[in-house]
């Protein structure tokens, strides 16, 4: 029997996207900041306490603005985890930011807090704590040591969106934060983020970086006469096509989330008798945090068992991955890290595999995954 591809992630429509997209084309209106914006900012703003909020065409432009917010000069050091995404470096690499990198926790990707003094010097701008999985860094301890060292914390929600730490909502703890909707995230546009201020301080500004370095959104709110170019800015806005595949979402937010929590705890209850034998572990879900569900992952005993897993699963039409080659070792950044070793970091890229989990996974392609995953370490027949 030939076995359909269980892909490890798929697009997805949970409702009326497609009507709001045609609405944005008859309001006629298809630049950015119209109503399916605005929608979709003080929707995300109330929901999560945000001080301020704006859409962004991606995670990655939400975190370029925190940079620029930042006044980032060449060598200012921003101390962020190894174990991420290119951009929460290159955000700050592109204002000739040096990157400092802190080493994961052995029993969880995210950053050590307790290895974040040790790093801190007079150059000191910044920490990106980055919430992996959706699982919230802790982050109390890091909001005092950026308040003790007068250091601004941008948090990488990219992940996060809906996770809590002690029950306030990720992306509204740092000063600065970017959540991301790219296909892959649990709310998606396609390529898609926003920015949250959450520090007054910043929020004047971020709407005149994000309108080309004009003062455009005061101008639309009638507060100026025209419009001027005031600072520096980029266009970090979408389009409204993008912000009403957006709100088609957002208004279907806890319907999405309640089918990922579902298959998430398949897995983790399927699966959590491998943990108990010792052969793989599950994630592990600090108390401080309540996750989202973002990502199912194992970690394995080794790289090699890891290939193994992912290699089982392939031939059985099963797409599941890896994550994150540590950047310090990068070959773009290995030249210029300080040449601390971040052991943890490394383990995490060669032990964890990510299994498929997405809005549309039926529980019989869930049953098939759980099945072979299991049936790698048991030897168990595979269910025909
Ligand atoms: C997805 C992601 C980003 C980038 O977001 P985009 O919207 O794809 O630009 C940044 N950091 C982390 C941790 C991410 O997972």
């Amino acid at each position: 029997m030939q076995l359909a591809p269980i892909p490890f992630n798929k697009p997805f429509l949970a409702g009326q996207e497609l009507e709001y997209i045609r609405q944005a084309l008859t309001n006629g209106k298809l630049s950015g900041n119209g109503y399916f914006t605005q929608q979709s900012q003080q929707f995300l703003q109330s929901r999560y306490g945000f001080v301020h909020a704006l859409l962004t065409t991606s995670g990655t432009a939400a975190l370029e603005m925190a940079a620029l917010l930042l006044d980032i000069q060449p060598g200012d050091e921003v101390i962020m985890p190894s174990f991420t995404f290119t951009s929460t470096a290159n955000a700050f690499v592109l204002r000739g930011a040096k990157i400092v990198f802190v080493d994961s926790l052995p029993n969880h990707p995210n950053l050590n807090t307790a290895r974040l003094a040790e790093l801190i010097t007079p150059r000191t701008r910044a920490i990106v704590p980055v919430h992996y999985a959706g699982v919230a860094c802790d982050m109390e301890p890091i909001m005092q040591l950026a308040q003790q060292h007068s250091l601004w914390v941008i948090e990488d929600a990219a992940q996060a969106i809906e996770s809590t730490y002690r029950g306030r909502p990720l992306g509204a703890i740092g000063h600065l934060s970017a959540l991301s909707f790219h296909e892959t995230k649990n709310i998606i546009s396609g390529e898609g983020g926003l920015l949250a201020v959450n520090d007054p301080y910043f929020a004047a500004r971020a709407e005149i970086i994000w309108e080309k370095g004009t003062n455009r959104a005061a101008f639309f709110r009638g507060e100026v006469a025209r419009y001027q170019w005031v600072d520096v800015g980029s266009s970090f806005l979408p389009s409204e096509l993008i912000a009403a595949y957006l709100w088609g979402q957002l208004q279907r937010v806890e319907q999405i989330q309640q089918r990922r929590f579902a298959q998430w705890y398949q897995y983790y209850d399927a699966l959590q008798e491998l943990e108990q034998r010792g052969y793989c572990a599950l994630p592990h879900i600090p108390d401080y945090a309540q996750h989202n569900a973002h990502i199912f992952y194992l970690r394995c005993r080794s790289q090699q068992e890891r290939d193994g897993l992912i290699g089982h699963l392939s031939k059985q039409q099963i797409l599941a991955v890896s994550h994150y080659q540590p950047l310090h070792a990068s070959p773009y950044y290995a030249s210029q890290h300080d040449g601390r070793t971040l052991p943890h970091a490394t383990d995490h890229a060669d032990c964890l595999i990510r299994l498929p989990l997405y809005y549309e996974l039926d529980a019989p392609s869930q049953q098939r995954v759980i099945d072979a995953v299991t049936s790698f370490y048991t030897g168990a027949s595979i269910r025909q």
